[in-house]
């Protein structure tokens, strides 16, 4: 058997059912976040695609430990009492006999602590995409000794086929060390593995987040033109754009710190399963300065600022051109 096949045929099947649960809340409730004490948005979705991967872990792996971005505290406070049924009710088309007890229970399986190997979770990354019926991602890695071994990507908004943008949607991608990148449609259809390499210039380009607080916009696009990447940069919520540049419909996705949030560091489920998508397709995933990303410590990455991740031909030339321009303190 394959290394790590149980664990791939596990979380296709459980972001398969969480990605299946936010589309279903997003076709049913429109848009409906809750702030959380941070003010960041949250969902029923979030909530909901947690649990059901959360129980999917917390039984075929009962001795790992997860690190979900949601923990059901907010929802078990009795001003919650109506959402946490709505989250039940929503988990339930994938798993008839939930309680609601079980469902935050589940969600809590997601405060985990660091361990050598560990889950890492972020139920739905860009919910303000999501929200917005723009893209977002379910993200799932497994970590050991610092180092991600599988990776997926559920997306459910992003077409299957990147030469036709208003084609069908969804697709997952999924990675494993040693093993390359797959590309699965969600709803049926061939897997093909993939390449993050490209010679269409119409792809020539970068990918960046569409929220101008979590970069720098400016400089980003200025950086991928000084390596030739001439088309008009793509702008996607969530780490879809890991898997865009994966299959060849991106060459680079950079995140520089944005000037109000200099000291910022980057969270593990923003990366984590993305970073691993890009790699075994055979690209390149560092932080601004080149250095790797380092996974050990759980919830941030503390050794890392920013991203960048790139087809491998221009990966030291946009290290090269952001020594250059971004000040190094
Ligand atoms: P994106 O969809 O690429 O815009 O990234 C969404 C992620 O950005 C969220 O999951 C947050 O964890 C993260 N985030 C929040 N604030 C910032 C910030 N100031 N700089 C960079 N990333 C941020
Ligand atoms: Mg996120």
């Amino acid at each position: 058997m394959m290394l790590y096949e149980q664990e791939k045929q596990v979380v296709i099947a459980a972001v398969s059912a969480a990605a299946n649960l936010c589309e279903q809340v997003r076709r049913e409730q429109g848009s409906l976040a809750i702030a959380k004490p941070d003010q960041s948005p949250v969902t029923i979705a979030d909530f909901g695609a947690q649990a059901v991967i959360c129980k999917a872990l917390a039984e075929a792996f009962p001795h790992d430990s997860v690190i979900g971005e949601e923990d059901a505290t907010l929802l078990r406070s009795g001003a919650m009492t109506e959402q946490l049924s709505q989250v039940t009710n929503y988990v339930k088309f994938q798993i008839p006999d939930a309680t609601p007890e079980q469902v935050a229970a589940w969600i809590d399986w997601g405060n985990g602590n660091v361990e050598s190997r560990y889950w890492t979770l972020d139920p739905i990354d860009g919910t303000k995409g999501y929200v917005r019926g723009d893209q977002y991602a379910i993200a799932l890695a497994l970590v050991e000794q610092g180092e991600v071994k599988l990776g997926i990507l559920g997306c459910p908004a992003l077409p299957v086929n990147r030469s036709q943008p208003d084609g069908e949607r969804g697709v997952l991608f999924v990675a494993v060390r040693g093993q390359g990148t797959t590309m699965i449609p969600l709803h049926g259809g061939e897997s093909q593995s993939i390449q993050a390499t490209n010679t269409d210039a119409d792809f020539l380009r970068l990918v960046e987040s569409l929220e101008s607080q979590h970069g720098n916009l400016p400089l980003q696009e200025a950086i991928a033109q000084s390596v030739g990447l001439n088309a008009p940069a793509l702008q996607m919520d969530s780490q879809a754009k890991y898997g865009v540049v994966a299959r060849g419909e991106a060459a680079l996705y950079i995140r520089l710190l944005s000037p109000q949030f200099i000291e910022r560091r980057e969270n593990t489920w923003d990366h984590a399963a993305g970073a691993i998508v890009v790699e075994e397709a055979g690209g390149i995933v560092t932080d601004i300065y080149g250095q790797p990303l380092d996974f050990s410590f759980g919830t941030k990455l503390l050794n890392n600022q920013g991203i960048i991740a790139s087809h491998a031909a221009i990966h030291s030339a946009v290290v090269a051109a952001v020594g250059k321009r971004v000040k190094i303190e």
